[in-house]
């Protein structure tokens, strides 16, 4: 017999509107059930398994200027580097060694990273690992780059949406950038035929629980294949540095564990075939992270692949992990810490069930 409680979670789940997950989000009574469920409906569609994907960082140079961002155009101090082509290929050959077949190059919007140069770089990639998949993180380009993209041989493409109301991202965020334009570019990236992530931060600046639920009716409507959902963590170079003791920014998000964990958990309970990354911010914000949100219906991991001296300079926030078990070479550390929590490391391509 099924409670009450968990008969009203997947009544809402199967209807959602804004009013009904803001319920689900205020009321802790039923926290549990939701996390609960959202881990079996990931074991029914996808099984006790947890992908593993090589995150190379390629660029920490970018022309954006986020607010809430480390390596934003506006940060002098930030360490900036540019990985070539050849190094590129090198860390897919390091990864595919070590048994990865999806490789997700990510960086900050980087002008030097033409279509031309990118499109030569996925060709390269995929002749010499015939079978992987290349999961792009680059921003917003045009609908003819990520056309090309895409005819290059790109699978995925991870663009976070941030926050679903367009005020909320415009305090995150300076003018010349929008949230429509960004909704453009995920409805494009579907349409082309990337399996598509969107997702968002939890306890950013001035992020209210509305905001999360409005986040939850976004992700309803685009239906994307993978969902990023993370901690907001400051950087001490940002203007939000003094995030913790300034009123002016504050959240309703007191417990950022907690909230992010009943996120994926929804999105999960939402998008039941959707990919959901353990993300590293959450590994950085605590220890018990990343079991936490594999137990709320994560079911992938992204450890870290990009050459060692470059790994210090790729901060979005401060104290980001990149060791341990968030490095890729910490592979056995992985599979063991994933089989003490009862999950099976899985090294295969991991697309979409849908
Ligand atoms: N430039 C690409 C983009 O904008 O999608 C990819 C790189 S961007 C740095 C990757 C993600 O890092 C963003 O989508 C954002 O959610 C996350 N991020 C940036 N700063 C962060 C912070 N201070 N705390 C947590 N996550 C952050």
């Amino acid at each position: 017999m099924r409670s009450t409680r968990e008969q009203t979670i997947q009544r809402i789940v199967q209807m959602p509107t804004r009013e009904a997950l803001l319920g689900l989000i205020r009321d802790e009574e039923y926290h549990d059930d939701i996390k609960r469920l959202a881990g079996e409906t990931r074991d029914r569609i996808y099984g006790h398994r947890v992908y593993l994907r090589g995150l190379i960082e390629i660029s920490s140079y970018c022309k954006n200027n986020c607010y809430y961002c480390g390596i934003r155009s506006a940060n002098r101090n930030a360490l900036r580097y540019r990985l070539t082509p050849e190094q590129i290929l090198d860390c897919c050959r390091t990864g595919a060694s070590l048994g990865f077949s999806t490789f997700v190059l990510q960086g900050g919007e980087d002008p030097w990273y033409t279509d031309r140069r990118l499109c030569e770089i996925i060709r390269s990639i995929k002749a010499e690992h015939p079978g992987c998949a290349v999961t792009l993180s680059l921003g917003e380009r045009s609908r003819e780059s990520y056309r090309l993209l895409y005819e290059a041989g790109a699978d995925r493409y991870l663009l976070r949406h941030e926050t679903a109301t367009p005020g909320h991202y415009a305090r995150l965020h300076p003018p010349e950038l929008s949230l429509e334009h960004r909704m453009r570019c995920l409805a494009a990236l579907k349409e082309i035929g990337f399996q598509t992530g969107a997702g968002f931060m939890v306890g950013s600046p001035c992020q209210t629980l509305e905001h999360l639920a409005a986040d939850l009716i976004y992700l309803t409507e685009l239906n994307p294949q993978m969902v990023g959902i993370g901690p907001f963590l400051p950087h001490h170079e940002s203007p939000f540095a003094d995030f913790a003791s300034d009123p002016s920014m504050a959240t309703e998000v007191q417990d950022p564990l907690s909230m992010t964990v009943l996120m994926v958990a929804l999105a999960r309970l939402l998008l039941p075939h959707a990919l959901i990354p353990a993300t590293t911010a959450l590994a950085t914000l605590s220890t018990e992270g990343r079991e936490k949100a594999l137990d709320a219906g994560a079911n992938v991991i992204m450890p870290n692949l990009s050459p060692e001296d470059v790994r210090g300079a790729y901060l979005l926030y401060d104290n980001k992990a990149s060791f341990g078990t968030e490095a890729a070479e910490s592979l056995e550390k992985n599979r063991l810490a994933l089989e003490k929590s009862g999950y099976i490391m899985d090294m295969s391509r991991g697309d979409y069930i849908g």
